[in-house]
């Protein structure tokens, strides 16, 4: 039974982006579609990558593909970065999450990284470049890491209005979310 899965990219702030995901159990034909939807939301949003919590699952999962080129597409289930190396490079980064900013993020150029394939046969790997970056960055929202984490204070100054404004827009478009948790915060202050 196939199902017709799409995905919609979940914007700063949304709380789940704030969560550590949960490791897949299952290389079923579930993680297929899932997997499927995410790369077709990644094309979609013209990205290089997406991590499940920003289709708003709680997934250890990550797709990518530094190429335009889909015989280069990556799955990464259950990754673990098991060591970072070379010169610490400096690069633009953006993320679909964060729609328009780009802020310049320090990494490591080199990773190397355990994980499964959607077969579930463990993998490991050593990457470098432009998809050791993109790794990184997508491993990140697996830990609930975001890229305004990952800013010089100099950065988040220069994007303080942008993410502001990302904050106000998140809110005006829930209303009731934003009240909910409003008068949580105030019951637990109260008790
Ligand atoms: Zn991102």
């Amino acid at each position: 039974m196939a199902r017709n899965l799409e995905f919609e990219v979940v914007l700063y702030p949304g709380p789940i982006l704030r969560k550590v995901s949960d490791p897949v159990a299952h290389f079923d034909e579930e993680l297929r579609a899932t997997v499927g939807a995410m790369f077709a939301r990644m094309r979609k949003s013209k990205g290089v990558g997406l991590a499940a919590p920003q289709v708003g699952l709680q997934q250890r999962i990550l797709v990518l593909n530094p190429s335009e080129d889909e015989k280069n597409d990556l799955v990464l289930v259950n990754p673990t970065i098991v060591a970072r190396a070379g010169e610490r490079v400096v690069f633009d980064e953006g993320c679909l999450s964060f729609p328009g900013i780009y802020a310049e993020i320090t990494r490591p150029d080199r990773c190397t990284v355990r994980a499964y394939d959607l077969s579930g046969e463990l993998t490991e790997r050593e990457y470098a470049g432009f998809t050791s970056r993109i790794i990184q960055h997508e491993y990140d929202h697996l830990e609930g890491v975001l890229l305004v984490d990952r800013m010089t204070p100099a950065e988040k100054l220069k994007h303080k209005s942008a993410l502001e404004e990302l904050v106000t827009r998140y809110k005006r478009a829930r209303p009731a979310e934003v009240a909910a948790q409003a008068a949580e915060r105030e019951g637990a202050r109260k008790e």
